[in-house]
């Protein structure tokens, strides 16, 4: 071990050594690792290793091809075997309901390229003798599932990082981490103290105890997990090749071929935490006692499904334990507040994923930029709340209980609920408000007035709810709809200093005091970092606008971009709240609860100011989602229901309806306006969204400016988002469905929703410039289904955009 690295990585697991290996493969050789035992001594060494591509999240799909095909290269690399199996894997559908929702993935899967496929009970059961066909009525077949030798993997990665220069340091624990003035990391270690310019927390099932070294709390823990392993069956003793994995989605099991016998796992829905604070420190590499008896039902299921397995011994159970976060996917990444601390860790498949771990991790430590959409997997994509002991154990139960369980695009589950509720949670709640969550925030999605017996199916197609949307939506396009904004991102931004570092922090001009603007934020890829809307307070205060679940990363990235003192940053999103108010009744609304001027000569479209509306002191900002004249109104939270109960008393009498998230879907389909997440991302540049449109290119320097040119001047970007209007399925689209123009893939879904007023179901897409220069008609899958679809030259509701500004 030298006195100084550049990098020390914590933890040599899949997910250590893959770090190691992307960071000298890019050229930093003066790294090392860390490890307080052997290499794979935590979760890794008792691993199934089965890996997969496919996952909810496309992006993190896509990062999980790139980690099978790098395992031949670290193979050839470092010349030590990983064991790779690649026999494909069929994952089952037993009842119509996976059989559709199989259906739908594997159009998401085109998208991909993937190259998964449907295949039929009898192929199936062709293919996997010992697979009982009772209920099969199909399968998605994917054919880069297989399984690896853990303890190959984890040492061809570091085989492969040392042939590169890197150091590999063996039964040495880190015990202390601190932060040096330069920003750097003092490492005490059992054997001597380190300097590194950087810190990789690694520790998987210690993880959470190396970020108490810092100070922080990662929402991560470790819970139980069994396999066991069989004798020889006869069928596979008799077959030539190896038989493909299987995934039995309603048994809660998988299977894949292990010599001669089998490895059979199970996601029981009664899972178990094991050490949440993290293992202990003299943890070796033991297993845990197995729980037949809690994991009995699902077992039942699995030899029901899997007959053979009744008539011969089980050669091995393993009980082990890894991470999980509360939404099943791993913690990367720079730690806001921290400089020069990352995180790889929360990794429940470390063999499906580690290698995109390491090659984003790497990207990202040396051109500060991950080089991809990662924000499934950034640690910054929570907020402290996720670590919250209570929180982060019921979602990480429901996780695991639910990982094989469809999960519908209408269906919000119970889990760490609710915690944070705006003011006006129980009238919302009282008037029939059904709620989802953002970032812990109670949202509502639709209300169902005078029907508190109304239960909403969970649906791939148009639910039960879709007649409540559409009062909403009606009520909004002729009278007005409240929406709670509870879930906006705001910050302050003030100070002498601010209005220069906004111009370069933003691709548009600031507005004048009393506008508003739109203002793409970009990388220095062009890439999009935000979507905001900036009001201008007084000439050096400002308020910025985005999306609530975005506050840990955006603040991360102002903080990163901060050139020095004469700026302050407040994080306005919990202590400030609203409504928006839209709708051609919204002015004699706004007008009933003020004695200011609200004419469009005192507050016209883009203009902000400050009234008394009510009893609340206000920020009156003239905007709207819904392409209706509108305004949102923030005041201090505790101003919030007062608020509420004002805008209600006025605006009911002229036909205001409180509406949510469903209905501003609907109505900003209609104008093909886009959000982030879905149409805005880091995967796409402001050319592809459609959000050039507010750069001001001849403003001067800005983030992102040249890379913006240069795709300008280039000839624009090869994709663009357009809206289509689909042919009628009784569903319709939810993001990453294939387009298509005959048998060419010209595109994807972004979003999609039914337009209630238009009466038309719509999505917006991101399609090759082609077609979009000389639109054709084109097809969608819809539920699984190729549906016919066209490209809208125009938004189908107000299409000069009349009304906002009337
Ligand atoms: C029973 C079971 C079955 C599984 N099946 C699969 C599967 O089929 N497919 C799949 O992809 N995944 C599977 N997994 C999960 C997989 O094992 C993990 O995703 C993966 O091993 C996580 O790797 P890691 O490197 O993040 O963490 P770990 O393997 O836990 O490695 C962390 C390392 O950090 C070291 N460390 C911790 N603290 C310190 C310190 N202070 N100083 C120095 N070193 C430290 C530890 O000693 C350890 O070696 C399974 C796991 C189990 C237990």
């Amino acid at each position: 071990m030298k006195s100084h690295y550049r990098v020390v990585v914590v933890g040599g697991g899949i997910v250590g050594t893959s770090v190691l290996y992307h960071l000298a493969k890019r050229g930093w050789t003066d790294i090392a690792l860390i490890e307080r035992s052997e290499l794979t001594a935590g979760s890794t060494w008792h691993a199934a290793a089965g890996f997969h591509v496919l996952n909810d999240d496309p992006n993190v799909a896509a990062l999980q091809s790139y980690t099978i095909k790098l395992y031949a290269e670290i193979e050839r690399e470092s010349g030590q075997n990983v064991g790779m199996h690649m026999p494909g894997g069929y994952s089952l559908a037993t009842t119509p309901a996976r059989w559709e929702w199989l259906k739908a993935e594997a159009a998401i899967y085109e998208t991909l390229g993937i190259g998964a496929r449907l295949a039929t009970a009898e192929e199936i059961v062709a293919d996997c003798p010992i697979v009982d066909p009772t209920g099969l009525l199909g399968g998605l077949f994917d054919p880069h599932e297989g399984a690896l030798d853990p303890h190959g993997t984890t040492h061809a990665f570091a085989g492969a990082a040392k042939k590169r220069g890197a150091d590999v340091v063996l039964r040495n624990r880190v015990v202390a981490l601190t932060a040096l003035p330069d920003g750097g990391w003092r490492l005490d270690t059992e054997h001597g103290s380190v300097t590194a310019g950087h810190v990789v927390n690694a520790a998987g099932l210690w993880a959470r105890r190396v970020g108490a070294m810092v100070g922080i709390d990662l929402p991560l823990t470790p819970m139980q997990h069994h396999y066991l392993i069989t004798e020889d069956l006869p069928e596979l003793v008799a077959r030539r090749g190896e038989m493909p994995c299987v995934t039995d989605l309603e048994g809660f099991t998988y299977l894949q071929q292990e010599r001669k016998g089998v490895l059979l796992g199970v996601y029981e829905r009664n899972p178990k935490h094991w050490k949440t604070e993290g293992a202990d420190w003299d943890y070796g590499m033991e297993l845990l006692p197995e729980e037949i008896d809690r994991i009995g039902d699902e077992l039942a299921i699995g030899f029901a499904r899997f007959p053979s397995l009744q008539r011969i011994g089980i050669r091995k159970w393993v009980n082990g334990a890894f991470t999980f976060t509360p939404d099943g996917n791993p913690l990367v990444g720079p730690v806001p507040g921290l400089r020069n601390y990352w995180t790889a860790c929360g990794c429940m498949s470390g063999f499906s994923q580690g290698g995109a771990i390491g090659l984003v991790l790497a990207n990202w430590m040396v051109d500060g930029d991950p080089g991809a959409d990662i924000f499934g997997m950034d640690v910054a994509r929570y907020g402290s709340f996720a670590s919250n002991d209570k929180y982060l154990r019921d979602m990480t139960a429901q996780f695991y209980a639910r990982r094989f369980v469809i999960a519908y695009p209408n269906e919000e589950l119970p889990a760490g609920r609710p915690l944070k509720m705006t003011p006006s949670y129980d009238a919302q709640k009282a008037a029939g408000a059904r709620f989802g969550v953002v970032w812990g925030m109670e949202t509502p999605q639709y209300f169902a007035p005078r029907r508190p017996d109304f239960v909403e199916e969970p649906s791939l197609r148009r639910s039960n709810a879709h007649p409540f949307v559409e009062a909403e939506v009606a009520a909004t396009r002729t009278a007005a709809g409240l929406l709670d904004t509870g879930v906006y991102g705001r910050y302050e931004v003030s100070g002498p200093g601010s209005a220069t570092w906004l111009e370069r922090l933003l691709a548009n001009r600031l507005p004048a005091v009393g506008k508003l603007r739109l203002a793409p934020m970009l990388a220095p890829s062009g890439k999009l970092m935000g979507d905001l809307t900036v009001a201008r307070l007084a000439p050096d205060r400002f308020w910025l606008v985005g999306s609530y679940h975005l506050q840990q990363w955006h603040l991360r990235w102002f903080h990163d971009q901060l050139p020095g003192s004469g700026i302050a940053i407040e994080n306005l999103s919990e202590s400030w709240l609203g409504f928006s108010l839209s709708g051609p009744r919204s002015r004699d609304i706004l007008a009933r609860l003020t004695r200011a001027d609200v004419s469009d000569a005192a507050l016209p479209f883009l203009g902000c100011r400050r009234l008394d509306i009510g009893l609340t002191q206000a920020w009156v900002a003239r905007l709207s989602l819904t392409g209706e004249l509108g305004y949102e109104i923030t005041v201090p939270a505790s101003e919030q229901r007062a608020l509420y109960d004002a805008l209600l008393e006025h605006g009911t009498p002229l036909g205001m309806k409180p509406i949510g998230m469903r209905a501003q879907d609907s109505l900003r389909l209609e104008k093909g306006y886009g959000v982030w997440s879905l149409e805005f991302a880091q995967s796409y540049t402001a050319a592809m969204a459609g959000l050039d449109r507010f750069i001001a290119f001849d403003k001067g320097d800005f983030i992102g400016r040249e890379a913006a040119l240069a795709e300008r001047d280039g000839g624009g970007p090869s994709q663009r988002l357009v809206l289509l209007a689909i042919d009628d399925a009784g569903a319709d689209v939810t993001g990453f469905e294939p387009v298509w123009a005959g048998n060419r893939k010209v595109g994807f879904v972004t979003s999609g929703a039914y337009g209630h007023h238009v009466k038309q179901s719509l999505a917006l897409a991101y399609l090759t410039r082609a077609i979009t220069e000389a639109p054709a008609p084109v097809e969608v899958h819809v539920v699984g289904e190729r549906r016919p679809a066209r490209i809208l030259a125009e938004p189908p509701y107000d299409p000069k955009g009349l009304k906002p500004r009337s």
